[in-house]
């Protein structure tokens, strides 16, 4: 596993920013770490990568705990959501400065990076836009060649244009090195394009974990006449429901075939089964968490 909680908390004072957070994200993944503001996503990062101690359960990164096992921090490269850099520093001097603060450091990487982007080497990075900080803090991240790399919405402040070029850039960049990756971001649609794992946060708790493949082949939308409760065969759970007078649409877990044909079955897509699942936990606060095993 790259990363392992286990009943993982953080709290400030009487409110749990992150409680009971037990998950699993398989090497290799590439994972979209997805929920409201105030969920508890960059908690969640902050504990992965050490920055903060957990009040609560634990937390692991190749087997190892990051915050009372510094070593594992040179296999774990980090991009904060307000990407901070010295900002009277420029890109090539960060990037000399990275070559001597990692054993394992790619600065043709970093330099090739910023150079097809256009980006100045020798401008204080104070002084570029919010974008061009946020591909450089990128270059840095990537020149690490981490194992498990961390990106708090990484993609915020960039054009749609850079944006696609970013998350192309980063998995071309991943594949090649079987790097895990871990993204929070509001941006379904890109989230959908590039992440083959799911993580969804709600009001401090997991709510939807696993593989987004069997996710989504294990839920459906099914429309038919109108449900009072009574079970239905291959149903596993109802995660949310709407009724007209004569007619239900139901969201589903499944646990096998629906083969009632008063049912018409629909496939549900990512979006579909994200925003379902978070509506699900604003009308009724916590929830247990459906996980699929990786
Ligand atoms: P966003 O999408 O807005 O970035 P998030 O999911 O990353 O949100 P967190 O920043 O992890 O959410 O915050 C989770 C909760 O913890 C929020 O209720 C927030 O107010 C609270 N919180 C976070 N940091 C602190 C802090 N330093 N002191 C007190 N409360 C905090």
């Amino acid at each position: 596993m790259a990363l392992e909680t286990d009943q993982l908390g953080k709290r400030y004072g009487d409110t749990w920013a992150l409680r009971d957070c037990s998950l699993h994200l398989p090497e290799g993944r590439i994972a979209a770490l997805v929920g409201p503001n105030g969920a508890g996503k960059t908690t969640l990062l902050h504990m992965a990568v050490g920055l903060l101690r957990p009040d609560a359960g634990a937390a692991s990164v190749f087997g190892r705990s990051p915050y009372d096992d510094t070593a594992v921090l040179a296999d774990i490269g980090f991009v904060a959501q307000d990407t901070p850099l010295y900002p009277d520093f420029t890109a090539a001097e960060l990037i000399t400065m990275g070559g001597k603060l990692n054993k394992v450091w790619d600065d043709a990487l970093a330099r090739t990076r910023l150079a097809q982007l256009g980006i100045p080497p020798d401008k204080p990075v104070g002084k570029l836009s919010g974008g061009q900080r946020a591909q450089v803090a990128l270059a840095l991240a990537l020149a690490k060649r981490p194992r498990l790399l961390l990106l708090d919405e990484p993609v915020a402040s960039l054009d749609p244009l850079a944006r696609r070029e970013f998350l192309q850039a980063l998995m071309g960049s991943v594949a090649d090195s079987g790097t895990t990756v871990l993204l929070s971001s509001h941006l379904l649609a890109d989230l959908e394009r590039v992440c083959d794992y799911l993580i969804v946060l709600n009001s401090a708790q997991v709510q939807l974990v696993g593989p987004v493949d069997d996710l989504v082949a294990e839920h459906c939308r099914l429309v038919g006449p109108r449900h009072d409760g009574e079970p239905i065969a291959g149903v596993a759970a109802i995660v949310r429901a709407s009724h007209t007078d004569r007619q239900s649409t139901l969201l589903v877990r499944t646990d096998g075939p629906i083969t009632d044909p008063a049912w018409t079955v629909h496939e549900v897509t990512l979006e579909d089964l994200i925003l379902t699942y978070l509506a699900e936990g604003e009308t009724q606060g916590s929830h247990e968490a459906w996980g699929v095993t990786a």
